[in-house]
């Protein structure tokens, strides 16, 4: 019970309890100096555990992310009911790692910008993000890019949603944001048209895929990807390489550790 609820707390990486994490009880001793703040990077994912205490469950943790879909348990899911519609005065900012669209949390009304309920429980989307190649692999086959909806609930349980972007048609939603890579003013985006039209998908419990490597999320990763051109693909992929990124800004996959992945895709 303590260490899920300690888990809950740690999951929300969207840097709200990295603070509060890092604070802790009240201590008698100044606290560590950049305890949760040690700078990482994507030279050497293997060795982020020893850049800072705080990064331990990226080594020890045992449900970490990504991973490949080898072979997943076949069964019916319940489908995701998204409240992603248009939402305006959007950014795009990058920060060293990734570029990352903020959500703006203030309400209409008291009803969240873009959320979706799942099981019951609604989730409020704060940022969405992106990476490549892509961090899941289907049958060790990675896709281009591969973009992280961060959805949390009021009590801190976060929903991931993967959505994989092939190389195909170039995508009128995702111009608004690479017109002014690698970050600036987007503007209003239809939140809908970033997700697949198919919907099945693989499920398994992981986490935060970079430092600090918090556990608990719930992954939804859909089979169906978005499609973006070759052109609009390489512009991301110079942003994230070079030495500092020797294969993007991605983590390689994670041992499965005896979970179960569960899908409702056909099987080919
Ligand atoms: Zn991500």
């Amino acid at each position: 019970m303590q260490i899920s609820s300690f888990r809950r707390l740690a999951v929300l990486s969207v840097g709200l309890l990295l603070a509060a994490a890092c604070a802790g009880p009240p201590a008698p001793q100044p606290r560590p100096v950049n305890c949760c703040n040690v700078p990482w990077g994507y030279q050497v994912p293997e060795n982020w555990a020893s850049l800072s205490p705080c990064y331990e469950e990226c080594r020890d943790g045992g449900e970490q992310s990504p991973i490949d879909f080898v072979n997943p348990r076949q069964q019916s899911l319940n489908a995701v009911d998204f409240s992603y519609g248009k939402v305006s005065g959007l950014k795009s900012r990058n920060d060293g790692h990734k570029i990352i669209i903020d959500i703006p949390q203030a309400t209409a009304g008291g009803v969240p910008l873009a959320s979706l309920k799942l099981d019951g429980v609604t989730y409020i989307l704060q940022q969405f993000h992106f990476h490549t190649p892509s961090e899941h692999k289907i049958r060790g086959n990675e896709r281009p890019i591969e973009i992280h909806f961060v959805n949390v609930s009021p009590g801190g349980r976060v929903v991931a949603i993967g959505v994989f972007v092939n190389r195909g048609t170039s995508n009128p939603e995702l111009a608004k944001i690479w017109r002014n890579l690698p970050g600036d003013v987007v503007g209003e985006l239809d939140l809908a048209r970033l997700l697949p039209a198919g919907r099945t998908s693989f499920r398994y419990t992981g986490s935060l895929t970079n430092p600090p490597c918090g556990q608990g999320f719930q992954w939804i990763v859909y089979h169906d990807a978005i499609e973006l051109n070759q052109d609009d693909i390489q512009k991301l992929r110079d942003i994230f390489s070079g030495p500092a990124f020797p294969d993007g800004n991605r983590r390689q996959v994670q041992p499965l550790n005896g979970r179960v992945v569960v899908t409702d895709v056909p099987r080919p």
